[in-house]
């Protein structure tokens, strides 16, 4: 008799753990774009070298990385979220 009621009371638990946990795992967000943002990160130096009035020169080149931030705010629950995307590799010297 007792041995049933355990059983039972275990299986209207998962039950009940199933229905909360499925309706938590519910991603109902309202993203949406709130604001972007585009900056730069310096990430090294390097030298090259250039042919000019017959002369050689080398300069310092400085490598960074063009990098956009998207804001997401979702309205329902007060709540924002960012995705970064790598734009570009930006060689401050401009050559190829
Ligand atoms: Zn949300
Ligand atoms: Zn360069």
């Amino acid at each position: 008799m007792q041995v049933c009621c355990a059983i039972l009371l275990c299986t209207l638990m998962v039950e009940w753990l199933e229905k909360t946990s499925s309706s938590h795992a519910a991603p109902l967000h309202e993203w949406e774009q709130d604001s972007t943002d585009v900056h730069r990160i310096h990430t090294g130096s390097h030298e090259f070298t250039y042919w000019k009035n017959f002369m050689r020169h080398t300069r310092t080149c400085d490598i960074s990385q063009k990098v956009k931030t998207i804001v997401y705010y979702c309205d329902l629950h007060n709540h924002t979220k960012s995705e970064s995307i790598h734009v570009e590799t930006v060689h401050s010297e401009g050559h190829s």
